[in-house]
């Protein structure tokens, strides 16, 4: 192992990756260039930890759609990239990860990833109490379309010999275990049902293990602090930041979300990520809130049991050049989870919302790479960086325990 590493970032990539290291002795620093953790993609995600649910997002079905997706014929998603080389080189690869057979490759090696980061995370709170209103509710997919369906029950089928314990359930079968279905207006087709998937709020898991991490582990940490570029010794790595600080490591883990990208030309990765915008509103539960997580496979959008409240998210606008907040946008979400599961929030109550960017590679899957001797990246967990994060934080743990 290196004797001392910075991570760049205090999402919740950076900060698993701080603790994977921390608790194997490393002398971490996590530089951050908010003024707080959670500032990015981490702060009002889904908060599901899907651990068995990793659809990669390339798919035949998706590909099939994509003359709907580019006139902007589906209000849950919507095409708008660059046409520069990095976006080209991005799109390419993701239709050529389209396929059945990659589909299945990359949804599997994602259920990998996932399996693993439950077993860490469980393995972190079984060492640490820490409040982020982490519970295991459960989670439900509801299905309107019947062919839809049919490739789901495929994939559970291919999931169960990898591991995961999913079912497929009719429609009474999915309402006699969450009543709170009876309230849909549509009918549904059934849904697939996994006991053991988790829910938990990302900035207040960030916000605890800070702390933690500082007590515990003599982990430094500096906020409001921006690295604007690194230079590699041979037995060292020099990082300067925008205030003109300079500070050495042994080693730095990139883990700076979809910001990543103003750092990957100089490593050769200049396509691999693409934004992915989504929106989120948290609202108080509604006369029948839903006890699990529910998603609403065809307007794409899930609801969350979070604390005393439902955390509502979806949309994505793959090509997003920014989080700004587009108020009809947020409408489209709110209304939609309204016509979804009328009784589920208390929609008249929600005030604002929230917008992010998924930091999407063309495979859907992080990358967790040694790009030289004294630089790891830890990048593009997209639609699953929470789900992923300690996980993928443990691999890279591993990969600098291998080289060092
Ligand atoms: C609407 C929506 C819903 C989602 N729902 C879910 C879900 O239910 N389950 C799930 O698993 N995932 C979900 N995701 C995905 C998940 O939120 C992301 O994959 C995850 O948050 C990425 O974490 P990260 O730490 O890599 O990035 P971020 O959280 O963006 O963190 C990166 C950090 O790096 C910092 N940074 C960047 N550049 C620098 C620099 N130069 N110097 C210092 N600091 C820097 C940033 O300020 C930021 O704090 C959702 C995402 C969205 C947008």
């Amino acid at each position: 192992m290196p004797r001392s590493a910075i991570v760049i970032g205090a999402g919740v990539v950076g900060v698993a990756t701080a603790y994977a290291l921390a608790r194997r002795g490393v002398a971490v620093t996590i530089l951050e260039k908010a003024d707080g953790p959670a500032q990015g993609a981490s702060f009002a995600n889904g908060a599901q930890l899907s651990y068995c649910y990793t659809e990669a997002l390339a798919s035949p079905a998706l590909l099939r759609r994509i003359p709907v997706l580019a006139l902007g014929l589906d209000p849950a998603f919507r095409l708008n990239p660059r046409l520069n080389v990095d976006s080209i080189g991005w799109l390419i690869r993701f239709m050529m990860n389209s396929t059945e057979g990659r589909f299945q490759a990359n949804t599997l090696a994602g259920l990998a990833l996932g399996l693993e980061a439950r077993l860490a995370m469980q393995e972190l709170l079984d060492r640490h109490h820490l409040d982020f209103d982490h519970e295991t509710p459960g989670k439900m997919l509801i299905y309107e379309n019947v062919d839809a369906f049919a490739s789901s029950r495929k994939m559970i089928e291919l999931k169960r010999k990898n591991g995961a314990v999913q079912e497929a359930l009719s429609p009474a079968e999915a309402i006699a275990l969450e009543p709170a279905l009876l309230a849909r207006k549509e009918g549904f087709v059934g849904a697939v049902y996994a006991a053991q998937e988790a829910v938990g709020d990302p900035r207040r898991f960030c916000e605890a293990m800070l702390p933690l991490l500082a007590k515990e582990y003599g982990v430094d940490i500096r906020l409001n602090t921006r690295v604007s570029n690194w230079k590699e010794g041979r037995k060292s790595v020099t990082l300067s930041t925008s205030a003109g600080e300079h500070l050495d490591a042994e080693q730095i883990v990139l883990c700076a979300g979809i910001e990543a990208r103003l750092h990957l030309k100089r490593l050769g990765l200049g396509s691999a990520l693409m934004a992915m915008k989504g929106y989120s509103f948290t609202a108080p539960r509604g006369e029948t809130a839903p006890s699990m997580s529910i998603t609403d496979v065809a307007r794409k959008i899930v609801f969350c049991p979070l604390g005393g409240n439902i955390r509502v998210a979806g949309l994505a606008e793959l090509g997003a050049r920014n989080t700004e907040i587009d108020q009809r946008r947020l409408k489209s979400l709110t209304d939609a989870a309204a016509a979804a599961l009328p009784k589920a929030a208390d929609y008249a109550a929600v005030q604002g919302g929230w917008a992010g960017l998924r930091p999407m590679t063309a495979n859907s899957l992080p990358i967790m790479r040694r790009t030289s001797p004294r630089v790891t990246i830890n990048i593009g967990h997209g639609m699953l960086g929470w789900t992923y994060a300690m996980g993928s934080a443990e691999r890279v743990a591993h990969l600098m325990e291998e080289w060092a």
